[in-house]
């Protein structure tokens, strides 16, 4: 069996007792505020062997010493006393990232990298695809490991929104769809962070190794290989090893396992609570928007990356705006939530077109994304776009272009977009040229602030570990219009911090399935406050102050208001329970409450 997929991590505390001990003691005695005070302890106990310890490794000495040692905290202050990256988990889930195998995608973006030891579009320095190589691509693997890193940190993993990511999702096989996010549910279901993950999972010793790093290098198209390289060579190579096929025998699954793993998830201790997957507008049509509702998901992250037909088709994008528009009518019929992808600098874009163009992405009743990524085009070595560059054709914005294109967007997206990212990740040492600076966004936030613009979106208002009174708390409503819907995004606020939010959606159109007949659909709940164990006392953090209940009854009221007969909620699997409790009884695909 093969045993290179789970995690590295086999520190046992026991051996470094005689200086773990003292070092949590002293922890515990004066907690550091700062980072250079957690140095300063940390030095004073270094390691046996040397080195200092990681917070990882003094966690897990707390949770294994306690045997011996009264304490006197319980692990979860101690905890909260050492945690890391709380940024990570405080809007409420804790965010599981997983990616697709590599596989040819229907798009030919000139832009897109590559690399094919990633699925398209992905870059194997980035942050995330290290560890999906490392774990061949393995859904449970990457799953589990996932939950474990998580947990080693600190965080709890009861609550999860899976993300999966990778090349175009509705271009993969169906059958390898449902067996990947099986394989996700049952890694969520299984996880106990003290037994051996091999127990569960099956041997995949004959696919692993030909989807490491090194194997799929040696397949790396030469430097201006044509443009459909990366499909060529990824299909040559899975098709040699599966037997003249794109997939293994054991990547393929039927619903009844699928919704095995969604039942057995409903009453298990980590639960998924939101399923994010990406792909193309074109991929996009009612009976595929049904198909990934089957599959668990709440949410799509589509690629919008212009609102110009004639910027799209210069970038060979293979679609048009009007595809964009139909797929993300139907996506919000259906009641996901919208996470739109739009880039800056394109091939024929300029600042003043780019500023422009975001603002038709709320202009436009058919776009009117609730999250967005907003990706200015990085260039990338052994993309087409490497030929205009040289040609001339094409230049990376300068850093005050940059600058001034953020400058004028961002603050242009709506009290009920989040902007989930600026500028993507990509490790400098793959630009080629243009913006290295990953923390782009914060530069752009600083400048924004030094001229007192206010951004109204989402993520600059979340309430994250501010502790605030009831009395400062106010309940808002927004109301907007969409090609296909009148939007409601009801919200609890403060003066300038957003504790929760509701999405619900009056469909002015036919429904997209008999399910959703005369119904008014709840699109999404967020309260925001630490990622708290389900049931926990969450003392003065909002999300447990029963907001998401009263979100939903002022949904209930605006949508009786309405006259529709049913209001209806996308649920995720780990999420059932919450709206059963609320009132709402199972449908094939969504939650019902009737109106009477
Ligand atoms: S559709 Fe996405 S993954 Fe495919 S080539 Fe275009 S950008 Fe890359």
């Amino acid at each position: 069996m093969s045993n290179h997929y789970w995690s590295r991590f086999e520190y046992d505390p026991s051996k470094d007792e005689s200086q773990l001990v003292p070092l949590i003691l002293a922890l515990l005695k004066s907690p550091p505020q700062a980072y250079d005070q957690w140095r300063r302890v940390l030095r004073q106990y270094p390691k046996p062997a040397g080195g200092f310890f990681s917070k990882t490794e003094i966690i897990a000495g707390f949770r294994l010493l306690s045997k011996q040692h009264a304490w006197g905290v319980s692990e979860k202050e101690f905890i909260s006393l050492v945690k890391m990256k709380p940024m990570r988990t405080q809007s409420g889930v804790t965010p599981v990232t997983v990616l697709t195998k590599p596989y040819p995608c229907p798009g030919q973006c000139i832009f897109c990298p590559n690399d094919v030891r990633m699925p398209k579009s992905y870059l194997a320095d980035e942050p995330g695809a290290q560890r999906a190589a490392l774990n061949r691509f393995d859904p449970y693997a990457q799953t589990w490991n996932r939950l474990l890193a998580f947990h080693r940190m600190g965080h709890d993993v009861e609550k999860i929104e899976l993300i999966i990511l990778g090349g175009t999702w509705s271009s993969y096989p169906r059958e390898y769809q449902i067996y990947f996010v099986t394989r996700c549910f049952e890694a969520c279901n299984d996880f106990d962070p003290s037994t051996d993950p091999q127990a569960y999972h099956p041997s995949t010793a004959d696919h692993d190794d030909f989807l490491a790093l090194d194997a799929l290098s040696s397949l790396a198209p030469a430097e201006g290989e044509s443009l459909n390289a990366y499909n060529r060579a990824v299909s040559q190579h899975l098709r040699l090893n599966h037997n003249g096929r794109l997939l293994a025998e054991h990547e393929s699954a039927q619903w009844e396992r699928l919704e095995a793993a969604h039942q057995r998830n409903e009453d298990i201790k980590c639960r998924i609570v939101g399923l994010v997957i990406e792909t193309r507008p074109d991929e996009i049509t009612p009976a595929e928007v049904l198909h990934i509702r089957r599959l668990g998901a709440t949410k799509v992250q589509i690629g919008v990356q212009s609102m110009s037909d004639e910027v799209l088709a210069m970038n060979r994008r293979g679609h048009d705006v009007d595809r964009s528009r139909a797929a993300i009518d139907q996506l919000r019929l259906a009641g996901f939530k919208i996470h739109a992808h739009w880039m800056a600098n394109l091939h024929g874009a300029t600042v003043e077109s780019d500023i422009e163009d975001f603002q038709k992405l709320f202009l436009d009743p058919s776009i009117r994304p609730d999250e967005l990524k907003l990706y200015p085009c990085s260039l990338i070595p052994r993309t087409e776009l490497m030929s205009y560059f040289e040609s001339g054709a094409w230049r990376p914005y300068s850093r005050e272009e940059l600058l001034e294109v953020l400058c004028a967007t961002m603050p242009e997206a709506p009290l009920y977009c989040r902007l989930s990212r600026v500028i993507r990740d990509i490790p400098a040492s793959d630009i080629h040229e243009g913006n290295q600076e990953s923390n782009f966004r914060e530069v752009a936030e600083q400048a924004m602030n030094e001229r007192g613009i206010k951004l109204k979106e989402i993520r600059a208002r979340e309430v994250r570990l501010k502790s605030v009174s009831e009395s400062e708390v106010e309940y808002r409503v927004h109301e907007y219009e969409t090609s296909v819907s009148r939007e409601y995004f009801l919200s609890y606020e403060t003066k300038d911090a957003l504790l929760g939010f509701c999405r619900l959606s009056i469909p002015t159109v036919d429904p997209i399935t008999p399910e959703l007949a005369d119904s008014a659909m709840i699109r999404e709940v967020h309260v925001y406050g630490q990622s708290l164990k389900l049931g926990q006392d969450s003392g003065s953090h909002a999300q447990h102050r029963g907001l998401g209940r009263r979100l939903c009854e002022h949904a209930e009221e605006i949508a009786r208001g309405h006259g529709v007969s049913n209001l209806a909620v996308i649920s995720a699997v780990g999420t059932r329970h919450y709206y059963r409790r609320l009132g709402f009884v199972d449908g094939p695909l969504y939650l019902h409450r009737a109106l009477p």
